[in-house]
């Protein structure tokens, strides 16, 4: 079989080359990153994790009529993608105060937020992908004011999705982050969600024990990271149960 030609190499996944022109594959790795790729592990069986729960909530979002890049899972690992042109913002929802805003407002973990917040941050590794102002995306051309309109539309509509499904299953939506791109047809662009949805790029938190579920499992040395991703599937009904076989009847 010919060699799939390797479109681009992230941390935690690699894109080839799709069947269609318009196509990729994304395959998802093992490899678990934290702090810009300072902390580093492979943790098996999280690629496969990722890749199942990513499908469930990209269909899921479909379904809704939120456009997503996603086609169709392939196999364990991969999933086939409309290609799109990434723009280089990350889009941060937060519902509860954790992590990055904590520190810099200096608000307790935990605090429940007044409202939903949508953040930037501009998409650069060597930077530290930095939090960024709408002014800033302006002014130096990353989107425009209606790209940035769509983009808060749309992470708002996920936002919304994500927590009421994690709700259901007793888990509370903390933030998350996402990425969106630009579909071409002709003449015309729509912004659709690209990337991965997954608990790599979610915080969650079991809503009775306050259990975190996501991957600052592995930021902060909490456990075990495939189980708490194993969790995740396992109450949204995603691993195969090993049910008790029925024995045969007897017949009187
Ligand atoms: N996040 C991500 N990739 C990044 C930065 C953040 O997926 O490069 C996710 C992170 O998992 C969390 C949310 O975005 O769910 C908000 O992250 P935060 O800004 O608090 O940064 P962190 O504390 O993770 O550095």
């Amino acid at each position: 079989m010919a060699r799939r030609k390797k479109i681009y190499e992230g941390k935690a996944k690699i894109l080839y080359e799709g069947p269609e022109p318009g196509t990729l594959v994304q395959y998802f790795k093992d490899d678990a990153t934290a702090f810009n790729a300072v902390k580093k592990d492979v943790i098996e069986g999280k690629g496969v994790l990722n890749n199942r729960l990513s499908e469930h909530f990209m269909v899921g979002l479909a379904t809704l009529g939120v456009p997503t890049h996603f086609i169709k899972r392939l196999n364990m690992r991969e999933q086939l993608v409309h290609q799109v042109e990434i723009i280089p913002l990350e889009v941060i929802v937060r519902n509860v105060a954790a992590g990055s805003l904590s520190k810099m407002l200096g608000i307790e973990e935990g605090t429940q937020l007044p409202r939903p917040i949508v953040e930037f941050c501009y998409k650069d590794d060597a930077l530290g992908d930095p939090l960024v102002a709408e002014e800033h995306i302006l002014a130096f051309n990353w989107a425009s004011q209606q790209d940035l309109d769509d983009m808060v539309a749309l992470a708002l509509r996920v936002n919304d999705y994500l927590s009421g499904l994690m709700y259901g299953v007793g888990i509370k939506l903390v933030d998350f982050k996402i990425e969106i791109g630009r579909q071409f047809d002709g003449d015309f662009q729509r912004l659709i969600i690209a990337d991965e949805i997954s608990p790599d790029s979610c915080r969650l938190w079991d809503i009775k024990t306050g259990e975190k579920l996501d991957k600052d499992v592995f930021r902060r040395d909490l456990g075990s990271l495939s189980d708490a991703y194993t969790e995740v599937a396992n109450r949204l009904g995603l691993m195969p149960q090993n049910k008790p076989t029925t024995g045969p009847k007897l017949v009187n």
